[in-house]
C-alpha cells in the first residue's frame, strides 16, 4: 500500500505532470519476467546488441539482472503515448523515444531530490547519448545516469502493461513506450 507523500506517490504525480499518459504503482511480484527475452536481444532487430553498454552482452547475465529486479518491492510503471504521421514515421518514432527518455531522466532527477535510490528502466537501449561510447571505443559517458531497458531485465512489457491496467497500444498512428522506477 502506498500513502500520499511517499516517494512512489510523489514520483507518480511527477510522471503525470511531466506528460506521461498513465502512471501506476504495482508490486514487483506482479512483474512477469522471462529470460527468453535475451534471444530477442541477440536477434538484434534494434541494432543495439553489442553496441550499447546498457544492452547485452556488455550489461551482463539476464539471470543476474532478473535477480536484481526481484530485490525491489514496488514499481512505478509509466507510459508515454506519442503521435506518428503514419506507421512508417521512423523520425516520429525516434522523437517519441527521445521524449520518453527525457521524461525518464526528469523522473530520475525527482527521485534524486527525494533522496531515494531506485532502479530506473526505460525503453529500447540507453538513449542518453546520440552515439553510445561503446560504438566509438570510449567508456560510458554518464554511467550514473545510463538507463537500460525493461526488456534487458527480462520484463514482459505486454504483461506489465496489463498488470498496471494500461493499454499496450493506444490506437493507430501512435507509439507507446513504457518505463519503470523500482524502489
Ligand atoms: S550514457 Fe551514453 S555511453 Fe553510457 S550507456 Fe548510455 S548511451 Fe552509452
Amino acid at each position: 500500500m502506498t500513502m500520499p507523500g511517499d516517494p512512489l506517490t510523489v514520483l507518480r504525480e511527477t510522471a503525470l505532470a511531466l506528460g506521461a499518459e498513465r502512471a501506476e504503482i504495482i508490486s514487483v511480484k506482479e512483474i512477469k519476467t522471462d529470460r527468453s527475452f535475451l534471444a530477442l536481444c541477440e536477434a538484434n532487430s534494434c541494432g543495439n546488441y553489442g553496441g550499447c553498454y546498457m544492452c547485452p552482452p556488455s550489461i551482463g547475465s539476464i539471470d543476474r539482472l532478473i535477480g536484481q529486479l526481484r530485490r525491489y518491492e514496488k514499481a512505478l510503471v509509466y507510459q508515454t503515448v506519442s503521435p506518428l504521421a503514419d506507421s512508417f514515421d521512423f523520425e516520429g518514432m525516434k522523437a517519441a523515444g527521445d521524449r520518453h527518455n527525457e521524461l525518464g531522466q526528469r523522473l530520475w532527477d525527482a527521485a534524486d531530490r527525494l533522496g531515494v535510490t531506485a532502479l530506473h528502466l526505460g525503453a529500447g537501449g540507453c538513449r542518453l547519448c546520440s552515439v553510445c561510447g561503446m560504438r566509438t571505443g570510449r567508456p560510458c559517458r554518464r554511467p550514473e545516469r545510463a538507463m537500460p531497458s525493461l526488456e534487458v531485465y527480462g520484463v514482459d512489457v505486454t504483461a506489465l502493461s496489463a498488470a498496471a491496467g494500461m493499454r499496450y497500444v493506444n490506437g493507430p498512428d501512435t507509439v507507446t513506450y513504457f518505463g519503470a522506477v523500482l524502489l
